[in-house]
């Protein structure tokens, strides 16, 4: 009895195993078509030095138009694209699209105005991301000043020397490089400094607890105070509401992102926000 039901469960658990795959297959051969009819497209979302009122960069990220089914947020395809090795593509097409967009709002935004784009383990480890950035910089005629990427802790910690060697040769380069989601994963302050990293973004998960978690709130101001005295920039993600503002500037981080400035939005409508106006951003003090 007990033999058969342990069989039957085998054979159940094969053919789950065996529809898996055929799903996975399924899903990257229609992730290689919409690379080709380009069905994939950038949403910008902007950072907002609140001190000062003014957009200092946007947040490349990446949608799926799908025909029949709309659009498809990145949280849906991204794992798939990383367990096929298609990152590699689509990050490529991200980084060209982003920098291509990011040199046509030059010439209307703020000095120093970047783009950030988000980097996958596998572009690192395949080592194509800095042929791919130079690439794309010099297709655009964007200046590397201009280009920000978004690393994660999990990336770097994969594979540390190989995630320092490269992030050495991009620095090189004048690329500024960020640590994403950051308190999340289990890189300490302290190993940031073995880093050419220059900007945290504090993950939205602790900004979404402000202010109703003590703890949360204790974590998110010893982070900010200790980068800060390590020369680092910061952002604060996942930014939602006036109090966590209020907060955010009171524990000494001035740049923000969150739907409370905007959404991420089309290109086209977040040139709005660059043409230098911001007075569509609901004010906050
Ligand atoms: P991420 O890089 O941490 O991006 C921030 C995510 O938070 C975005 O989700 C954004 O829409 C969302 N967000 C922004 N403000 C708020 C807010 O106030 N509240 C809440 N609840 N959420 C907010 P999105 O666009 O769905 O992207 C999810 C993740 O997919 C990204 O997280 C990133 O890890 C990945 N991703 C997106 N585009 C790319 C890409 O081009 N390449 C790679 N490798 N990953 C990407
Ligand atoms: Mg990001
Ligand atoms: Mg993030
Ligand atoms: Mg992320």
């Amino acid at each position: 009895q007990a033999k058969e039901t342990g069989r039957d469960s085998l054979k159940l658990f094969s053919s789950e195993m065996a529809e898996k795959t055929r799903q996975k297959l399924a899903g990257t051969e229609d992730m290689r078509r919409a690379l080709r009819e380009n069905e994939f497209l950038l949403h910008f979302q902007p950072q907002l030095n609140q001190r000062s009122a003014k957009i200092v960069g946007v947040e490349a990220l990446v949608r799926w138009q799908y025909p029949t089914r709309g659009l498809i947020s990145p949280a849906e395809f991204i794992p798939l694209a990383e367990d096929s090795g298609l990152i590699v593509l689509l990050g490529r097409w991200v980084l060209r699209e982003a920098c291509r967009q990011c040199r046509r709002w030059l010439a209307d935004a703020e000095p120093g105005f970047r783009v950030s784009v988000n980097v996958s383990a596998r572009q690192f480890k395949e080592r194509t991301i800095v042929a791919d950035v130079e690439a794309a910089l010099s297709d655009a005629g964007l200046s590397p000043q201009n280009l920000e990427l978004e690393i994660t802790e999990s990336l770097i910690m994969q594979d540390l020397p190989l995630a320092i060697e490269l992030m050495n040769e991009l620095a090189a380069m004048g690329v500024t490089l960020s640590i994403d989601d950051f308190g999340t994963g289990y890189s300490s302050l302290a190993a940031l400094k073995r880093f050419p990293v220059s900007k945290l973004k504090i993950d939205k998960s602790f900004i979404a607890d402000i202010p109703r978690d003590a703890d949360s709130m204790a974590l998110t101001s010893a982070i900010i105070t200790i980068a800060r005295s390590l020369g680092l920039q910061i952002v604060a993600e996942g930014v939602e509401t006036e109090a966590q503002v209020k907060f955010l500037l009171e524990s000494g981080c001035d740049h923000i992102q969150g739907y409370l400035v905007s959404r991420p939005l089309p290109p086209a409508e977040l040139s709005m926000f660059i043409n230098g106006s911001t007075s569509d951003i609901p004010p906050l003090n």
